[in-house]
């Protein structure tokens, strides 16, 4: 059985879905104002690791993850470009789905719009009114984080502690430093929507509010996000739905953060100052393996040294997945039994991913030795573990030679005519021939293969 680490109970526990064998996941998505960043990088991996391991182990999983179209800082940036806030949402989302596409995330079930769910949120916010858990002020409306007796829960911290930690921010009429805004009245210019409390939009967060339990019901089984997400963000997400009278998520999890090249995100990485750079710029695959290389809650240092590392290893993967689809019946046997019980072992720890690529890479090297030793029936089972463990990480290895000219195929046929008629001489000029125009020669038991160097 799964084991997470729920950050609501501050510990490793079960993961128990409401249903069994149906999993319901809300992952919060990126506010679109700009390029995605290497973080949003980060736990989009991490939870789309999360996704397929589910679906691979079996589960039916429903996968929900919003769009904020609406926030502070998309306004900000259309007021200093002097542009429509719709126009940069509507580019900043497409080159946030590019980029997720070139990570090889699958795309949600659903992604909810913030603005699409304006009036359920005015409707949510005057429940919240009603019930004295929120409370009008002259620039908006605010919930009072009073109104939940365990508010603190998912920053691991009593109320009295938030307090005195809260930075004072904005009006004197909150009641407490820790309340936070629910609706902003527009002023003049800003985008609004109507709300009994004048004009204005909702605070950033109310959306996942009530999208997570319109689209996946109360008491869904998971809540994702990056670990700054767990306060406010997280804490102010569950006041809401519980002052709602409404049972929010089961379990909550939160990866760690991203440090490039040893600092905290503030430093750029040679060309690289966000995740679309990363992704034009290396195998995007990189990315996933050094994601999959640390423990989603650890810290990672993303270096251009451990992109090229991870460019390395991807490299010995790909190779090997062209050996082993050349061999025959290789490719047909099914995955040995013991490798995936390592596999699943190692996976429902807490998603212990090091010890999953290590066991990946561990079954490459056998399976080599058992292909070097020409003994197909070894290496069968060993090769489909890696297909199958690869694929329930989302890495997907690339079995096609990228394209090779029809030439270059042609002195790779006569090179092994020339082997076959034990012309060495001619055998060697051919190869020496084929490495000059940028390629590689590969004998194996099914004849050679050729590839870009
Ligand atoms: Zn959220």
């Amino acid at each position: 059985m799964l084991q997470l680490f729920d950050t609501a109970k501050g510990a490793v526990a079960p993961f128990e879905p409401r249903e069994p064998g149906k999993v319901s996941m809300y992952v919060c998505g990126p506010t679109v104002y700009g390029p995605p960043h290497l973080g949003h990088g980060r736990f989009s991996l991490v939870f789309d690791v999360l996704r397929r391991y589910l679906t691979w182990a079996g589960n039916d999983v429903t996968y929900v993850s919003n769009i904020t179209d609406i926030d502070d800082k998309i306004i900000q940036r259309a007021q200093a470009e002097d542009r429509d806030w719709r126009e940069i949402t509507r580019r900043c989302e497409a080159v946030w789905y590019r980029a997720m596409d070139a990570l090889d995330v699958r795309r949600p079930d659903h992604d909810p719009h913030a603005t699409a769910y304006v009036e359920q949120m005015v409707a949510l916010i005057g429940r919240l009114v009603d019930r004295g858990a929120a409370y009008e002020t002259s620039d908006g409306v605010y919930f009072h984080s009073e109104a939940v007796d365990d508010y603190g829960l998912l920053a691991r911290q009593p109320l009295d502690s938030l307090k005195a930690g809260a930075r004072v921010e904005g009006i004197d009429e909150k009641r407490s430093p820790v309340d936070f805004a629910l609706w902003k009245k527009a002023k003049p210019g800003e985008p609004h929507w109507p709300s009994p409390w004048g004009d204005g939009r909702p605070g950033w967060h109310t959306e996942c509010v009530v999208m997570s339990l319109d689209l996946l019901g109360d008491d869904f089984d998971l809540h994702g996000g990056g670990q700054d997400l767990a306060f406010p963000h997280h804490e102010n997400e569950r006041a809401q739905a519980l002052a709602d009278g409404r049972r929010f998520a089961r379990t909550w999890v939160h990866n760690g953060f991203v440090e490039v090249e040893g600092t905290k995100m503030s430093k750029s990485l040679g060309n690289v100052s966000n995740l679309v750079d990363l992704v034009e710029q290396y195998d995007p695959r990189a990315y996933r393996l050094l994601v999959l290389r640390s423990h989603y809650r650890s810290p990672i240092d993303v270096t251009d040294d451990s992109l090229r590392d991870a460019e390395a290893a991807l490299d010995r993967l790909d190779a090997f997945a062209r050996r082993a689809t050349s061999v025959e019946g290789v490719a047909a046997a099914s995955p040995d039994p013991d490798a995936l019980g390592q596999f699943r072992a190692a996976m429902d720890d807490d998603l212990q991913t090091p010890t999953a690529t290590g066991l990946l890479f561990d079954l490459v090297r056998r399976a080599n030795v058992a292909l070097d030793a020409g003994d197909a029936a070894a290496a069968g089972p060993l090769a489909a573990g890696v297909f199958e463990i690869a694929g329930a990480l989302g890495l997907a290895l690339r079995t096609e030679a990228a394209s090779v000219p029809d030439e270059v195929v042609a002195w790779a046929a006569e090179r092994d005519a020339a082997r076959a008629g034990k012309d060495w001489a001619r055998a060697d000029a051919l190869r020496d021939q084929i490495t000059a125009a940028g390629y590689v020669v590969e004998d194996t038991p099914a004849g050679a293969v050729v590839r870009p160097t």
